[in-house]
């Protein structure tokens, strides 16, 4: 199994039927502790955070206010900035991979995973917002990983059911799952569904992308999801800095699109590294030997990212490179 132990908030299994299964089904024989607060132990000071990287606990939870918050601008283009009011929910906190670029790096105090699974209050409180706010966009999988953790979890269900009585709303799920996903097969693909797969040059995948699959199982999945119908759009993002980027980024993205064809891809987001102020100060205290954590980025409002030459080339370049192609209208640029 991949957790070490469950915690549960007290109630939960009486109260959940999909908890009550877990405990059955995928979850039999591990150790069960009961908890009053997710943040008892979640939030307890000075845990010992690569250690619970390796083999993390999950803590499952209710979800209390705010069910939605809105969207990072780290993640928007500038034109969104303006019109765009998009949103995300938080099916979970934590992720299981440890990619050495990732705000989460900085950003939680324990690397263990917390699940909410109070399903039917969430639903009811994000209804009323997308009725009252007519949203046009809400993403999943921000602190998370729900397709990838999907087949031990079965978390996307729900969340799949929820989004097809709000077909208005477009929900997008980021991913960096690969191989045989069985939700592709068993799920009827829902057009406000975006599976949105993060990618790197295998390269990089290597040296920064820590547990997650390799490159050549995310194209598997990726042309699985497009035979089965879903919407998808690919992630170049964040592009980074490194020694022989340009070569790394030219090989790899001819080789991308002889494997994915690029005619049903949606969007190709592009964006440069860019985090937190206050997530790199922790993260580069977490990992004092990490290279990329300590490059000496530039502040841009309260987020380091790399300075605007570094970043202009990095983005015309890789933009020229998926402009051989797909349109230039397909590819959107994210970031500050
Ligand atoms: S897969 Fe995404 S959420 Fe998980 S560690 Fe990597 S960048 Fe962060």
């Amino acid at each position: 199994m991949f957790f070490s132990r469950i915690y549960i908030e007290r109630g939960l299994v009486e109260e959940s039927p999909y908890v009550a299964g877990l405990l059955k089904g995928r979850f039999k024989g591990l150790r069960v502790t009961p908890i009053n607060h997710y943040k008892d132990i979640f939030s307890r000071p000075r845990q010992e955070i690569e250690l619970q990287k390796r083999r993390p606990a999950i803590i499952l939870a209710r979800k209390r206010p705010p069910y939605l918050y809105e969207g990072s601008r780290l993640c928007r283009s500038s034109a969104d900035a303006v019109e765009v009011s998009d949103y995300y929910a938080l099916p979970m906190m934590n992720c299981p991979m440890s990619c050495e670029y990732c705000f989460l790096r900085g950003m939680y105090p324990s690397a263990h995973l917390v699940y909410f699974v109070n399903f039917d209050e969430v639903f009811e409180e994000i209804s009323s917002a997308i009725y009252e706010h007519s949203m046009g966009k809400i993403a999943l999988s921000f602190e998370s990983d729900l397709v990838y953790l999907d087949s031990i979890l079965r978390c996307l269900e729900p969340w799949l059911d929820f989004a097809r009585q709000h077909p208005e709303t477009t929900f997008e799920i980021r991913t960096k799952a690969g191989g045989r996903l069985h939700f592709l097969k068993e799920t009827r693909p829902l057009k406000n569904v975006r599976l949105a797969w993060s990618l790197s040059p295998p390269r990089l995948h290597t040296a920064f992308e820590h547990g997650s699959p390799s490159i050549g199982a995310r194209l598997k999945a990726i042309r699985d999801a497009i035979e089965c119908g879903w919407q998808v759009t690919i992630c170049l993002d964040p592009i980074l800095y490194t020694i022989s980027w340009e070569g790394h980024y030219m090989e790899f993205i001819s080789k991308l699109f002889t494997q994915v064809p690029p005619g049903p891809i949606q969007e190709v987001q592009i964006g440069v590294f860019r985090m937190g102020k206050e997530q790199l100060k922790e993260a580069r205290k977490r990992y004092p030997s990490s290279q990329l954590l300590h490059y000496p980025y530039e502040i841009v409002g309260n987020t380091y990212t790399y300075p605007k030459k570094v970043a202009e080339t990095l983005l015309s370049k890789v933009k020229g490179l998926l402009m051989e192609h797909i349109t230039e209208e397909r590819i959107r640029i994210v970031g500050v």
